[in-house]
């Protein structure tokens, strides 16, 4: 979830018929979205909708939103969830760091194109 503008220009509002959707996750869900990966990147826009944080033996699950250039509100737009991207900073030490894109995204990783901006962009270290 990114309400700021971290690298991709891209940019969604939630819609009125998917905030029942993102109602009692960890985050307050945002209206309008910037896209978290990469400036340039292949393929469809991504934002991190919502944070559930499982419990009783259900695994936290990430609820990202995705869409295509231009058609912000058509039928190829969807919210579903993603595996993690794998991959980690500087893994072992204590600067460990989680990329915080979905697995297998498009450009870069979240670490490699600049930190986040603010709270609202750190990712509940439940779902890494
Ligand atoms: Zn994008
Ligand atoms: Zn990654």
């Amino acid at each position: 979830m990114s309400v700021y503008q971290v690298s991709c220009p891209g940019r969604t509002l939630i819609l009125d018929e998917e905030q029942p959707l993102l109602e009692g996750g960890g985050f307050e869900p945002e209206p309008a979205l910037w896209c978290v990966l990469e400036s340039g990147h292949a393929g469809l826009h991504h934002t991190l909708a919502q944070g559930l944080q499982g419990g009783e033996g259900v695994p936290p699950v990430s609820l990202w939103l995705r869409w295509a250039e231009g058609a912000e509100f058509d039928s190829r737009r969807e919210i579903l969830p993603l595996s993690p991207c794998p991959v980690r900073f500087l893994a072992g030490t204590l600067q460990e760091d989680a990329c915080g894109l979905p697995e297998a995204h498009a450009g870069r990783h979240g670490f490699e194109f600049g930190p986040p901006i603010s709270e609202a962009d750190t990712t509940p270290y439940w779902l890494l």
